[in-house]
């Protein structure tokens, strides 16, 4: 049964989505242990929408910690087949001020030590992820951004490092150097479990500073940056309300059958714990 085609991610300081209605608060068990909080079901403007913040309510879980597993996998049981990630991030690239909005093209993965996959332990799978974000979600994402008055960039490469610290000056600059636009902490594992969930996945990234490449980060203060975030926040909140009833029922994209020549394992060799374990994104492959 079908609870909600879209899920927001919310990140830091978006603990919440308004104007949702009818809400139910779920807390869903999955093979990967809990979701990072409970998740909301509810209706936004006739659409059915699942949300959760990733960091949980109160910021609990550093981006090590985020169970992205169980949090995508409890969004393809209720039947979320566009994900929506919010999240904050610094910027590389002088054109890219704070306040300002990304839609990433492109992903840098420097992350480590977190299960980046559902595909192990009995099924082998590899995914294309060339292009790691859906095209049309994220048009749909600007085409909100410029009714709502938001800058936004619709191209640029996010580099995902772990954290929780933030760069080095010379790590900085090597980023800058490999062409990276923004730097956060948790657009990965995420986009690539989602590609292999088949879900559409786009991110907002909202700029809180320039990172501490930029000559002016020394002057930059905790106040300022929070300020920033608080009004980033606010408008990521005006995006989401805009958007959400744009998305069509209908996809045009290859994103729902991105498992579809991905699957290495022979039939007869997929372990049957992986066959159940897997079993709302294995369903419709199975063979009878
Ligand atoms: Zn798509």
């Amino acid at each position: 049964m079908v609870e909600a085609r879209v899920g927001v991610i919310g990140g830091t300081g978006l603990y919440d989505l308004d104007g949702l209605w009818n809400v139910r608060e779920v807390w869903p068990e999955t093979p990967f242990g809990a979701t990072s909080d409970s998740i909301l079901v509810g209706e936004l403007q006739g659409v059915a929408v699942a949300f959760m913040p990733r960091h949980g309510r109160g910021h609990r879980l550093n981006p090590t910690e985020v169970p992205s597993r169980a949090n995508v996998y409890a969004f393809k049981t209720l039947g979320v087949e566009r994900l929506i990630s919010v999240g904050a991030v610094g910027s590389l690239a002088e054109q890219v001020r704070p306040m300002d909005l990304v839609t990433p093209t492109q992903l840098i993965d420097r992350t480590f030590g977190r299960p980046a996959t559902f595909f192990e332990d009995g099924v082998v799978a590899h995914i294309s992820f060339a292009d790691p974000f859906c095209p049309h979600l994220s048009g749909l994402v600007a085409t909100a951004a410029e009714a709502v008055g938001a800058t936004l960039h619709q191209t640029g490469t996010y580099l995902v490092m772990e954290g929780p610290a933030f760069s080095t000056r010379a790590e900085s600059a090597m980023y800058r150097s490999w062409g990276a636009t923004i730097i956060g902490m948790t657009a990965l594992p995420e986009a690539k479990l989602a590609r292999e969930a088949e879900m559409c996945y786009s991110f907002i990234a909202s700029v809180t500073d320039y990172d501490v490449w930029h000559p002016g980060h020394d002057d930059v203060t905790v106040d300022l940056i929070l300020g920033n975030l608080r009004q980033n926040v606010e408008v990521s909140k005006r995006l989401l309300q805009q958007l959400i009833p744009a998305i069509p029922k209908e996809r045009h994209c290859g994103c729902g059958a991105a498992l579809k020549d991905a699957i290495a394992t022979a039939p007869q060799y997929v372990k049957p714990e992986a066959k159940q374990r897997l079993a709302p994104l294995l369903q419709k492959y199975a063979r009878t």
